[in-house]
């Protein structure tokens, strides 16, 4: 069966876009550690990152730094941090979240809580900063 990443990148689940190419795909996480937490993947489903084939990884990387590029100009933040857990969703996915102090990434903080407007927005914000870089 299709991961859950996969469906939402064949567009059968919804997703707040930030980003894609033909190989890659960054949405904000739904239950996000701070405003502008993305999910960066790449659209072949590999469950381990250390699994995937060397220019898919490389690409991954280079695709996420853009992402990161775009939230630190457009969130206030101090730089952006970087995490794979992979503990719930067996599709390879980078988290990239903006950090303010070491604490801000830690997973078992209590998630913040966004609208679906706020959500849009950000993603928008996100969107057009990715997009001019
Ligand atoms: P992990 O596999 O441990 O890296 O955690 C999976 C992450 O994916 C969690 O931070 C979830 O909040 C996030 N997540 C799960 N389902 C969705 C979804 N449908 N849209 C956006 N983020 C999701």
């Amino acid at each position: 069966m299709a991961s859950i990443f996969t469906r939402i990148v064949n567009g059968e689940i919804p997703s707040y876009k930030v980003a894609e190419d033909d190989r890659f795909y960054a949405f904000l996480d739904i239950n996000p550690l701070a405003e502008g937490h993305t999910l960066v993947i790449p659209k072949v489903e590999v469950d381990y990152i250390f699994d995937l084939d060397e220019e898919t990884y490389q690409g991954l990387f280079a695709f996420a730094r853009k992402v990161a590029t775009a939230q630190k100009s457009v969130i206030p933040c101090k730089r952006i941090g970087i995490a794979v857990l992979g503990m719930e969703v067996p599709h390879t996915h980078i988290h990239l979240v903006p950090l303010h102090s070491e604490g801000d990434l830690d997973f078992r903080k209590e998630k913040i809580s966004l609208t679906p407007e706020r959500f849009k927005e950000i993603a928008g914000l996100l969107s057009n900063a990715f997009n001019k870089i």
